[in-house]
């Protein structure tokens, strides 16, 4: 018997944002660029909303607001052009989130930004799920910092409470070290001391969960530092099997505590264990999409980009499945001269984040190069 509905289009859930509808997007540097490049070939559009005119992200909006993020109306304009509002960057000042939080859907919300802007929430609330951390003592005075040094001990990492960010903000402490100098290197902030961890390798999942907790994780990305700053991701990160469940049970128990929607990335220590049996401890959080991720674009069916896109307009999730095997390199500072070889180079794909001065540090581009 004939289907009645024969040649009728299948048509799903109804979406509560639609294509043409736009996304605002709380900062402007290369991750919003990049946000703004995969909504556009989802059919949306993104309103960057940044302080700095000069941005990487306004080279690719459809709209754009330069206004500090404390200009209250400038927050509401925004808000009453955009269907879901999104942040790049975890310093977004938390009453400017509140605020924007007030007038529009913000994914993720403010305590998941809240409780990332700030090593000492963080650590507690990871701890608090019951999951390890290198251990760790609040630091508010030279007086603080003798107790927690007193108990953890050195080699430990003094590391200011927020605005850390690629190895900013922190001191290491050894033996001997004096340890009022370390204070006042930090500028006597509030601070975290923790326990240096003999990590065996460092590795982040980079995931995502929707407003249904529908959750998807990528496989765990193996990743270097080089001082402080990522230089490399690779995947497959080789890990053994029950290493990479526990990591992504991780994530997923860190995204279903914060009722998280969006792109989330832990970042994680591997602690080299006996039998294949690594333990793995979370050292941070953070509440968008991540340096780590860049790979997903060229290397996994689905990027990371399209997926927070995706996430916040409560669309279904994409495949997180990984193409082949890849590497994603970091062009930091004058890395970014070698631009014209990199065109050059088969089998590599790389990123210009369009920022006119290169400096010492400043990620200015990435590649990634696809392997057989
Ligand atoms: P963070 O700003 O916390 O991401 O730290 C930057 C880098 O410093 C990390 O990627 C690690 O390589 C190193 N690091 C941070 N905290 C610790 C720790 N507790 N033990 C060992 N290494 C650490």
């Amino acid at each position: 018997m004939a289907d009645a509905r024969a040649g009728q289009p299948v048509l799903g859930p109804a979406l509560s944002v639609q294509p043409g509808a736009a996304i605002g997007i709380l900062g402007g540097g290369q991750l919003g660029r990049m946000l703004a490049m995969a909504a556009a070939s989802l059919g949306l559009k993104t309103h960057i909303f940044c302080p700095d005119a000069d941005c990487p992200a306004f080279d690719v909006a459809a709209a754009r607001t330069v206004a500090a993020y404390e200009d209250k109306a400038a927050l509401k304009r925004f808000a009453a052009a955009v269907s879901v509002a999104t942040y790049e960057f975890e310093n977004v000042p938390e009453a400017t989130a509140s605020a924007l939080a007030a007038l529009v859907s913000l994914r993720p919300d403010v305590r998941a930004l809240a409780t990332s802007q700030d090593r000492l929430v963080e650590k507690m609330f990871v701890a608090g799920i019951g999951i390890a951390t290198a251990p760790f003592r609040a630091v508010d005075s030279e007086a603080d910092l003798a107790a927690a040094l007193a108990e953890l001990g050195t080699p430990a990492i003094l590391k200011t409470r927020r605005f850390g960010y690629d190895g900013k903000g922190q001191v290491r402490i050894t033996p001997g070290d004096r340890a009022g100098e370390a204070f006042a290197h930090l500028g006597g902030a509030p601070a975290i001391l923790e326990g240096l961890v003999p990590f065996s390798r460092e590795i982040s999942i980079v995931a995502a969960r929707g407003p249904d907790g529908a959750f998807a994780a990528y496989e765990p990305c193996l990743n270097e530092h080089r001082d402080g700053i990522l230089a490399v991701t690779r995947l497959p990160a080789g890990l053994p099997a029950a290493t990479e469940v526990q990591a992504v049970d991780a994530a997923r128990r860190i995204a279903d505590a914060l009722d998280y929607v969006g792109v989330i990335t832990v970042e994680m220590f591997v602690l080299e264990g006996r039998n294949g049996q690594d333990g793995i401890l979370v050292n941070e959080i953070a509440p968008r999409v991540h340096n780590s991720g860049h790979w997903t674009i060229e290397g996994a069916e689905t990027s990371q980009f399209a997926q927070h896109v995706r996430a916040v307009c409560g669309w279904p999730l994409g495949s997180t499945s990984r193409l082949r095997p890849v590497e994603m390199r970091n062009l930091i500072g004058s890395e970014i001269d070698g631009w014209p070889a990199l065109l050059a180079e088969s089998g590599a794909y790389p990123h210009h984040y369009g920022k006119a001065r290169a400096r010492p540090g400043r990620k200015m581009g990435h590649v990634t190069y696809i392997r057989p």
